[in-house]
C-alpha cells in the first residue's frame, strides 16, 4: 500500500552539503514528519566524472548530525540502470525518444530549441537519446508558489535522456525515481523549477502517476548569488546545534532563542508541529 505521504532528498555527491542544501533538506524532512509520512534518501551518483570520492558518505553523516534520520535504506541511482534502460525503450516503443546526433554548438546555431523526431537518427555510439515534447503546456500547481505552466515545444524542444556519453539524463533518472519509490511529494529548491516540467513531462509519457512539488527559496549570499557546491559555498561545520537553529531560523519558524543550545533531535520535534508552507510561499530567495 502507498502511504499517504512519502517525500525525499535527492544530493548530488559533488560534494559536502552546505547551508543552502541544509535547509533543503530540512524543509522537506518537517513537511514529511508534520504529515507523519515517509523521508527517503537518494544519492543522485549519475553522473562519475562530476562526483567527488567520498562526498555521498559525507552528506549522509551530515544528515545523521543533524537529526535528519530517515526511512527505509539510502537509493543510489548507480543500482538503478536497468530501470532506466527499460523505461528508455518504453519511450522508443511508443515512438516518444529518438537517437540524435546534433551538438550543443549546431542547436545553438539553429536557435537553440531541438527541431524533434524531424533530426532523429538511427541508433549509434556516441548519440545522445532525447525525448519528443508536446505543443501543449505542462502545467501543475506548486505547493508554495502556486499554479506554474510552460511549453516546453516553445522552450529548448525535445532534451536529452541519455547523452551520447551513454550516462542516462537527470530528468528521466530523477522522474523514475521519484514514480518507483512512491514519492507523494518533492520539496526541493525552485533553481530545479524548470526540470519539474521536464520530469513532470517524462512521467506522463510513461503513465506514472505525478508527485506534488513545492518549490522552495534558495539561500543566497550577500551579492545574491545561490550558495552551491560549484561556486565553494562552505560545507557544513561542526557547530551543528546553531547552523540547524539558523536554518529553523531562515524557514521562518522564529525558534525561541532558547531552543539554539538544543540538541538537534529536540530543536526538530520543537519545528515539526509548528512548520508550515505558506509563510514561504512565492518566496523565491532567503538572504542568509
Ligand atoms: N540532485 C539534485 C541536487 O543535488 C537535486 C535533485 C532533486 O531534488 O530533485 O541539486
Amino acid at each position: 500500500m502507498t502511504p499517504a505521504y512519502c517525500g525525499r532528498f535527492a544530493p548530488t555527491p559533488s560534494g559536502p552539503l552546505h547551508r543552502g542544501s541544509l535547509l533543503t533538506a530540512v524543509a522537506s524532512y518537517l513537511d514529511a514528519r508534520q504529515a507523519q509520512g515517509q523521508w527517503q534518501v537518494r544519492i543522485e551518483d549519475l553522473d562519475p566524472p562530476r562526483e567527488v570520492a567520498g562526498a555521498a558518505d559525507t552528506i549522509l553523516r551530515q544528515l545523521e548530525d543533524h537529526g535528519l534520520t530517515w526511512d527505509g535504506a539510502v537509493q543510489y541511482q548507480h543500482d538503478r540502470h536497468d530501470a532506466y534502460r527499460t523505461a528508455l525503450e518504453q519511450l522508443r516503443d511508443q515512438g516518444m525518444a529518438f537517437y540524435c546526433q546534433l551538438s550543443r554548438r549546431q542547436l545553438s546555431e539553429q536557435g537553440g530549441r531541438h527541431p524533434g523526431p524531424v533530426a532523429a537518427v538511427q541508433p549509434g555510439p556516441d548519440r545522445a537519446v532525447r525525448l519528443a515534447v508536446s505543443e501543449t503546456p505542462v502545467s501543475f500547481d506548486d505547493l508554495l508558489q502556486g499554479p506554474q505552466q510552460a511549453r516546453l515545444s516553445e522552450d529548448d524542444g525535445a532534451f536529452v535522456i541519455r547523452r551520447r556519453d551513454g550516462f542516462y539524463a537527470y530528468q528521466l533518472a530523477c522522474a523514475l525515481d521519484d514514480a518507483d519509490s512512491g514519492i507523494t511529494h518533492v520539496l526541493r529548491g525552485i533553481d530545479l523549477l524548470d526540470s519539474t516540467f521536464r520530469q513532470l513531462w517524462v512521467m506522463d509519457c510513461l503513465g506514472r502517476a505525478r508527485p506534488q512539488y513545492g518549490h522552495l527559496p534558495v539561500l543566497v549570499d550577500d551579492n545574491g548569488e545561490k550558495l552551491s557546491k560549484s561556486a565553494g559555498a562552505a560545507a557544513l561545520g561542526h557547530d551543528t546545534r546553531d547552523t540547524l537553529f539558523r536554518t529553523l531560523h531562515l524557514l521562518r519558524l522564529a525558534p525561541p532563542d532558547a531552543l539554539r543550545h538544543e540538541d538537534c533531535a529536540t530543536q526538530l520535534a520543537w519545528a515539526v508541529p509548528r512548520w508550515q508552507r505558506q509563510p514561504l510561499s512565492g518566496c523565491r530567495q532567503l538572504r542568509d
